[in-house]
Order: C-alpha cells, then structure tokens, then sequence
C-alpha cells in the first residue's frame, strides 16, 4: 500500500485527510506537535495496523523510517488568534519546517504537497483571485508572520521543484469550516456557532461588510487528493466561491441555531482583508474538481457537529499552552 505523511495531522484538516487517505487504502503517518493540534481528532484511528501517530515538531529534523510515497505538509497554525500568540513557532514551521519536509521528500523520492492559503493574496486588489495575482500582503503587520511563511515556503518549494527536479503539488487553499474545527480559535464559524450556543450575541468585528467565501472540509479533502494526483506543479486554488457577507454570515448561523441572537459590532482587526472570493476555473478545468456541499447543508452538519458537545466544553477555555513556544 502506498505510504504518506501528513503533518499537521491531529489539527482540522489534517485529521480530515488521515481519515479520507485511510479510506483509500494508504498507510498514514501522522505527525504533529499539538500545539494547535487536538489528538482527540485522531482517536478513533490509533488503533488501525495503517495509522501510526508520532509527535513531533517538524523544525526539527524529521526522520522517517523506511520508504515514503507521499508527503501532505499541513503543520501550521492557521487562524489569526492562534498566530498573534505564536508568531515567532509561525514562521518557523512555514520555513524551517517546510524546509525538512521538502529534504525528507527529496531524500525519499516523495511526491509532497504544500498548504498554501489564500492569505498570500493579502488584503487583494483583484477579485476575484486567480493563481496569477501576486497579492498585497502587509509584511510586518500581525498576518505577516503567517501570509510571509506561506509565501516563502511556495518559493522554497518551487525552488526544490526546479532545482533538485523534486515533485511538488501546491494548493492555495480558502477560509473552509466544518466538523472538528476548535471551539475556541478565534475563526468565525465557530465562535458564532459557540456563541449562539451559549446564548452570547455574536460579535462581529468592524461592520461585517468584509467578505469571505467558506467551502466545507469534505469538499476541500477531495480537492486536495485530486490535486495530489494530478501532474501539475503549479498553485492551485481550492475553496468555495460562493461569497457571503461577515453580516449575512451572522444571520445565517443565527437562523440555523434557531436561538435569535443579537449581534454586536467590534474592532476590525488590523489588516482584516475586505474581500475573498478563489477564481476556481484551474481546479475545475485541472483536477475536474468543483465543490458539492452548499452552504446551507455544510452549516447543518457542523452545528450537528458543535451540538453533540456538552455545556461544560463549550464554556471550557482554550486548554492549549502556547507559553513554551511563544518566546522561540
Ligand atoms: N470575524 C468576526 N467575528 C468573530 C471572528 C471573526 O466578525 O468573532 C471576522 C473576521 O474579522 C474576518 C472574518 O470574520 O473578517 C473571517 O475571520 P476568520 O478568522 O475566520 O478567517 P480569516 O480572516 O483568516 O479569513
């Protein structure tokens, strides 16, 4: 059976994916440090003879025993809460890390492919986006720490593509939401989805008229395997281009929870980009990929998802310790 690592693999989308590349029949390897990481996520796969979990930080040297065929790189932190608090372990899993897994798939004659973001787009100035816009990216603004480390590694791992003739896959991937998102990570989905269940307003920061487009993981999942298999080595935009109003976004959950919240307006954070919508005519020509799942379904199955959790989890802080990394 083929064999994969996937690192990042006990956060969001990295469980999604152990769980889709299982069900093909792949032996994963699933590495993470769980800084942002959750190995409930994983738990129900500890168990199977193809799963093996190992914990590590991947700004370390990797090794990897045996043959690999495959390598998703999906350590990162990745929402603006979680990279304000560790900016500096930000950069380095985006460079450094990105560096070793390259060299472990070099050293392996691995295929790997990269999660870029749409945040290399910056706050853009061309929407939609499409895969040749350059973007507008403020370096040393509080989403420069993430928007730089995605952008450097897409050029690090180009330059292993054309110079050492390594075989890279790049997926720039939009804001997607579903089932085992964190609570408590800052991301809009769910602090709507908490703070509806909780009964709290839903807060909206600044006016609400900036835009996101929100594809669900499913969706995104087969993305990405399509784009693994392909033969193109180019970026690649995954996401949904169905985009949607932070406003209309609240009114939606609200409706969808049943509980008649009210919202309340604060702070845009600094450099919050005003709109986001992927150009996905390259995946859809590419890969013959397009996502299935609406808005409205994907909402029901991942309130189902925060339903299930009981009052005492949805009051529970943040339980991730970020004090031994921050000051790396
Ligand atoms: N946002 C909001 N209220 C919240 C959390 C986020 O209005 O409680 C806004 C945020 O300012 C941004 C959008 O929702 O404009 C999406 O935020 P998220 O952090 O989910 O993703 P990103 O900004 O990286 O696309």
């Amino acid at each position: 059976m083929p064999r994969i690592l996937i690192t990042g693999a006990a956060g969001f989308l990295g469980s999604h994916l152990c769980d889709r590349f299982i069900d093909e029949g792949y032996d994963v390897i699933a590495m993470d440090n769980l800084i942002t990481g959750d190995l409930e996520n994983i738990s129900h796969l500890r168990k199977l003879p193809e799963f093996t979990f190992i914990n590590h930080d991947i700004t370390e040297h990797i090794h990897i025993e045996d043959n690999l065929d495959y390598i998703l790189h999906f350590a990162s932190p990745a929402s603006p809460i979680d990279y304000l608090k560790i900016p500096i372990q930000t950069l380095k899993v985006g460079s450094l890390g990105t560096h070793n897994c390259l060299g472990l798939a070099r050293s392996k004659g691995a295929r790997i492919l990269i999660a870029s973001t749409s945040e290399v787009y910056g706050d853009p100035q061309v929407h939609p986006q499409t895969e040749e816009y350059w973007g507008h990216v403020n370096p040393i603004g509080p989403r420069g720490v993430y928007d730089e480390a995605k952008r450097f590694q897409e050029a690090i791992t180009m330059a292993y593509h054309t110079y050492h003739g390594l075989e890279i896959r790049i997926a720039r991937i939009f804001n997607t939401y579903g089932p085992r998102m964190r609570l408590n990570d800052g991301r809009v989905l769910p602090a709507f989805i908490g703070q509806a269940l909780r009964g709290e307003d839903l807060t909206i920061f600044g006016d609400g008229t900036q835009t996101r487009s929100f594809c669900f993981v499913n969706d995104l999942v087969d993305g990405i395997y399509r784009l693994l298999h392909s033969d193109y080595s180019y970026p690649v935009n995954l996401g949904n281009p169905d985009e949607i109003s932070i406003l209309q976004f609240a009114e939606e959950v609200v409706q969808l929870t049943g509980t008649n919240q009210k919202v309340v307006f604060k702070d845009l954070p600094k450099d919050d980009p005003t709109q986001r919508k992927p150009d996905i005519s390259k995946a859809m020509k590419i890969l013959n990929w397009s996502p299935l799942v609406d808005r409205s379904k994907g909402l029901k199955l991942t309130f189902e998802a925060f339903q299930k959790l009981s009052l005492a989890e949805l009051n529970k802080q943040d339980h991730r310790n970020f004090k031994n990394y921050s000051k790396k």
